[in-house]
């Protein structure tokens, strides 16, 4: 140590700078919240203590854990301090050139091209970049995410959304490698959507919002027990009866050694209504579909938002638009990706049918045709106080296959209907999934059960393929499986082969 006074940070697994994000997070998020400084001064005189033993990049130390990125770009956000957006290029950039893949140590962050390593770690990194390029426009940080997360999209995501599969390190696999025995930690999904919530803003594109949501009501709500009190920390996508899968838990836990989950789960959730809308320019987008109401300003004009819907069960969203006075602005309907044919902004996963329905929107009960843009339905006119937009997302169930190349779902198809992904859970089905076969014949009906799971829409699987006969099972969403105890489950069921060739040889 070259100065006195300075403290031993240390280099490598530590988590005193991971912490220190967290405490930074929570400051703004407490200061947005009351409009009281009190945490925000004592995370801002800590950030000082890290500016006096980083601030002159002589100390190159990349944080053990990332997350203190983010925490220091919202600092500076809130105070316009442009050291604390220094500070977090400065961790940013403290990595490589040649370290361990795990902690994203291998390469120069903006040489990386690819999702490596532990998944949380690599997310908050991710995002952390984000940030420093939407604030400071450096091209080599735009390039280097836009790649990484194209590898995300196209070879490395979970059809729930979620990421780092690999139970040994807690990481990114290879390409395609996307077994259902999976680890996608809860904090590498919330790490996912913060992700992709700032590539939207920096972008403007609704296919980070496609991701964003597909976990959302998937591999990121699965963390929580219907009760709120129990925790998932792996969310697999199939589970085999044997034992304990979650963190030496049958089931969720309530509490974890290594505790992150729980709290982040529960931030998120109290976060995510502030990613319902965003304004540009004169341009009010509108992301997220759920019965609410919201303020913005848009065009120098107070505008409160109102939205009647029942979504994810039903694609129809009544959305009343007041604005203080008459004022002319563009309004954006985020267009799902699932509701234009594409479950992913990828060719990583596809649905299996043709089952195609329109969407549309009504002005005033009148149909228009807005164009396209970037994923949003563009609608430009003066509007009026109490102005009502009806969106229909039509919500057919969807057969969904995934890329040839991912091993573990090859002559497997899965569910999924609106942005929901369904899951055969065992022990209302008297029959392991693992042993179900989906025929040709099998045809899914829509099923509403309000007294079920506190009110999903399930899907009656008619004609699957059981040992002893052919028979009807149950898929419930794949966010709600072990809220009833703990029995084997599969999101992906085999489908029976259909060729005379296979028959003719047994
Ligand atoms: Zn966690």
């Amino acid at each position: 140590m070259d100065r006195p006074g300075a403290l031993a940070w240390d280099p490598d697994l530590s988590h005193e700078l991971y912490n220190l994000g967290h405490l930074y997070e929570a400051g703004v998020a407490h200061f947005q919240a009351t409009g009281r400084r009190t945490l925000l001064d004592v995370c801002l005189q800590s950030a000082e203590l890290v500016w006096r033993d980083f601030g002159d990049r002589r100390l190159r130390i990349a944080p053990g854990h990332q997350v203190i990125e983010m925490g220091l770009a919202k600092l500076h956000r809130v105070t316009g301090d442009p050291r604390w957006l220094e500070l977090a290029r400065i961790f940013l950039e403290a990595r490589g050139p040649a370290g361990k893949e795990y902690s994203q140590q291998h390469l120069p962050i903006t040489q990386q091209t690819t999702a490596v390593g532990h998944a949380v770690r690599a997310n908050y990194m991710y995002a952390g970049m984000a940030d420093v390029a939407a604030l400071s426009g450096d091209a080599a940080y735009v390039a280097a995410i836009g790649k990484i997360w194209d590898n995300v999209a196209e070879k490395k995501l979970s059809l729930t959304g979620g990421v780092g599969p690999l139970q040994r390190g807690e990481a990114y696999g290879a390409d395609y490698e996307l077994p259902n025995a999976c680890y996608n930690e809860t904090c590498a999904a919330i790490a996912l959507m913060m992700w992709n919530q700032r590539m939207f803003l920096f972008t403007g594109e609704a296919r980070y919002l496609d991701v964003l949501e597909r976990t959302c009501y998937n591999g990121f709500i699965s963390g929580v027990a219907l009760t709120g009190d129990r925790f998932f920390y792996p969310n697999p996508l199939a589970y085999d009866g044997s034992a304990k899968n979650n963190h030496d838990h049958a089931g969720r836990a309530p509490w974890f050694g290594c505790a992150c989950c729980p709290p982040n789960l529960m931030r998120t959730l109290a976060a995510l209504t502030g990613w319902f809308y965003a304004v540009r320019d004169a341009s009010l987008y509108v992301n997220f579909y759920a019965p609410s109401e919201g303020a913005a300003t848009v065009a120098d004009t107070a505008v409160r938002l109102t939205q009647a819907t029942d979504y994810p069960w039903d694609g129809r969203i009544r959305l009343t638009v007041s604005p203080a006075r008459p004022v002319t602005f563009t309004l954006r309907l985020r267009i799902p990706g699932w509701a234009q044919g594409h479950p992913v902004p990828s060719d990583l996963y596809t649905y299996a049918d043709d089952n195609r329905p329109a969407w549309t929107v009504r002005v005033g009960g009148q149909v228009v045709t807005p164009e396209l843009e970037s994923g949003y339905a563009v609608i430009t006119r003066e509007w009026q106080d109490g102005d009502i937009v009806e969106l229909n997302l039509p919500m057919p169930v969807h057969t969904v296959r995934g890329h040839p190349k991912i091993e573990a779902v090859r002559g497997a198809v899965a569910f999924e209907r609106g942005p929901v992904v369904y899951a055969v859970e065992g022990a209302v089905n008297r029959t392991n999934p693992a042993d179900l076969l989906v025929t040709a014949r099998t045809k899914a009906r829509v099923q509403r059960q309000p007294d079920l799971l506190g009110d999903v829409v399930t899907l009656v699987l008619d004609e699957v393929a059981a040992p002893e006969a052919t028979r009807h099972v149950t898929a419930i969403p794949y966010a709600v499986w072990n809220n009833r105890g703990l029995a084997p489950m599969a999101v992906w069921l085999k489908e029976k082969a259909q060729s005379i060739s296979q028959e003719g040889a047994e």
